[in-house]
């Protein structure tokens, strides 16, 4: 049975859509998956492989920091390398401080890129910080760019903040500090993008985020969110942290809002471990989508943890490379192949409930555990077809899977 089956049964809540390039958020448009390099930008040669990675992962939309002049001279350099390497993948370009400078001062960054993400936070200090949010407001009015207000917990408007508490402080029974944190976020995010439409910035060019590090905090002030406007949402836990802290966290905030209709495009922002692939987020962006039946973007592997009954680590290194032979596949399967993305593969390491999870899914194999005979039952479409033995049950299976893709999933 496919995951996906029962992706059109969670209601979404209706946000306006937002045109990124080739890329819809909100609206009816699926989930988007997005994520961020960690590359010095100004180094366009670097930024564009490392952008490139991500893409061919499957993040639909890559955010670029644009802190500096060489990082904002080299961005037109690297759209020209990832068109070169045919490409489309929008460009999301970070600004922080100086964003209304370098913007001015090179305007063929700005067109470079498909969206603008500013944070009400540090866009500027004091009598400046309103100035300068119109200069990049304006800019992307007459460019025609789409912008995130990007909220964060560690940088929040200090002047939002503080008028907050003082009407707390005048209330009969004040909040507590938690809630009206939340509030001082939800207020940012929300008066940005109302200063930002009377500057002219048209309501469906606006993408907003208010990311916080935990998770209850998450939930309670994109509930906020949601309930007070139609922006499309940027859903993701800032900080996320490291390891399996990082997706559990990012996993356990943002399943409980995709639930319930919250969310237009995610990122999961993790601390990669030394030498760990950037393109792991992304990867665990998609798996949090797939699992919750919301998109498909990978055939997913079903398997057992094993027992005391699983004689060997033989079924957990075939689930392993499965898992892995169906990912690199996908570039070439999606083209050729679709649908092949909702498949579902089982591996099992004994027939107690091997068979019973086979059958459930596209193909599955149940090797044999503990005191059964050395033999490997597999089934398709529910149907037991041939028993696997011998030190080749590997390389026939995936065999079993390759024939099995080409007769099902052929473009018509
Ligand atoms: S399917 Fe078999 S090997 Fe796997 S966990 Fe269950 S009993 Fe153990």
């Amino acid at each position: 049975m496919s995951q996906s089956s029962s992706a059109s049964a969670l209601p979404r809540r209706r946000a306006v859509r937002v045109q990124v390039g080739s890329v819809a958020i909100g609206g009816t448009a699926p989930v988007v998956v997005q994520s961020m390099t960690n590359t010095d930008t100004a180094d366009a040669v670097r930024t564009a492989i490392q952008v490139a990675q991500l893409a061919r992962a499957g993040s639909e939309l890559v955010r670029i920091t644009v802190n500096t002049e060489e990082a904002a001279a080299a961005v037109p350099e690297i759209r020209a390398r990832l068109d070169d390497m045919g490409l489309a993948v929008p460009l999301v370009g970070d600004f922080h401080f100086n964003g209304d400078r370098l913007l001015a001062k090179y305007p063929a960054c700005g067109h470079a890129l498909g969206k603008w993400r500013i944070n009400p936070g540090n866009v500027g200090r004091g009598s400046r910080r309103d100035e300068k949010f119109a200069a990049i407001v304006r800019l992307a009015v007459e460019m025609e760019k789409p912008v995130r207000i990007g909220v964060n917990w560690g940088s929040l408007d200090p002047a939002v903040l503080a008028r907050l508490m003082d009407e707390n402080h005048r209330r009969p029974e004040p909040w507590d500090a938690a809630t009206v944190m939340h509030e001082a976020l939800v207020a940012s995010a929300l008066e940005s993008a109302g200063a930002a439409e009377a500057l002219g910035l048209a309501h469906e060019r606006i993408v907003l985020s208010a990311k916080v590090s935990g998770v209850q905090d998450l939930i309670a002030v994109y509930r906020k969110l949601a309930a007070r406007c139609d922006y499309p949402l940027h859903l993701g836990l800032t900080e996320a942290g490291m390891g399996s802290k990082g997706i559990v966290a990012s996993t356990a905030g943002l399943a409980v809002l995709l639930q319930e209709g919250i969310g237009d495009t995610i990122r999961i922002s993790l601390t990669p471990e030394p030498g760990a692939a950037r393109e792991q987020e992304v990867i665990v962006a998609q798996e949090i989508l797939q699992c919750m039946g919301l998109r498909s973007f990978t055939p997913m592997v079903i398997s057992c943890p094993g027992c005391g009954r699983t004689t060997s680590d033989y079924f957990q290194r075939l689930a392993q490379q499965i898992q892995s032979y169906l990912r690199a596949q996908m570039p070439l399967w999606r083209a050729e192949h679709p649908g092949v993305e909702a498949m579902t593969v089982a591996v099992m390491g004994c027939v107690v409930n091997g068979p019973g999870e086979s059958k459930m899914a596209n193909i599955g194999i149940s090797l044999p555990g503990a005191d059964e005979d050395p033999v490997a039952p597999v089934y398709v479409d529910g149907k037991k077809t041939v028993t696997l033995k011998g030190d080749t049950i590997a390389a026939d299976f995936q065999a079993i899977v390759d024939d099995y893709v080409k007769s099902r999933f052929t473009r018509t």
